[in-house]
This record gives structure tokens, sequence and C-alpha cells, in this order.
């Protein structure tokens, strides 16, 4: 059988049709968490916090998304490249296997 492609699921690159122009604010602001908690730093170590962060499929999410402010965004970023770089958080989520078929059967 054909293994099935993974799409992508990043909303960035789709067109919306209710998409509003940009000149008034229809969408509310969502509060970051990160400045509702007082967090004066993200910690990388915080994975649980990271993973909210990130998709299903490893990315990271945009501000758009998160409602995390540009300040804080940036901040998550770097966390999580950092928790990546300590294999606290994937590059790439295991949802699929993109080229070979690893059969690794664990439960
Ligand atoms: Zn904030």
């Amino acid at each position: 059988m054909a293994a099935k492609k993974a799409r992508p699921r990043n909303g960035e690159a789709g067109s919306r049709p209710g998409r509003p122009g940009g000149a008034g604010k229809p969408f509310r602001r969502k509060s970051c968490l990160f400045c509702k908690d007082k967090v004066s730093e993200v910690d990388y170590k915080n994975v649980n916090q990271l993973r909210r962060y990130i998709s299903d499929r490893g990315k990271i999410r945009g501000p758009r998304i998160t409602g995390a402010c540009r300040k804080r965004q940036r901040q998550v970023a770097v966390a999580i490249k950092r928790a990546r770089e300590m294999a606290l958080l994937p590059y790439v989520a295991e949802a699929g296997p993109p080229s070979r078929s690893r059969s690794s059967e664990r439960s």
C-alpha cells in the first residue's frame, strides 16, 4: 500500500476566506501565558510548557496560534531550539516515517 503523505499542518500558507484585512482588530488578543504568569524568562527545561508551543510535528507554532507576544515568542523559539539541542524536544515529531519505514514495534 502507498504510504500516506503527511501534510504539514501550519496555517500560514493556507488562504482563509474569512480573514480580516488588518485595519481593525477583530480578533481578541490572547494574553500570553508567560506575561500572565509573570515568567521572567522562558525555561527551556520546562518541556511541558514548551510542548504547547510546538505542533504535533515538532515545529514551532506561530505567535498567532500560541497567543504569545513577540517578546515571549522569541524567547520560546530560543528555548525550544535549546531544548532540542538538549534532546528534550524532538526536531521532528514522529508522526510518521518520512522516508524509510522503520518498523520498531514498541508499546
Ligand atoms: Zn507576553
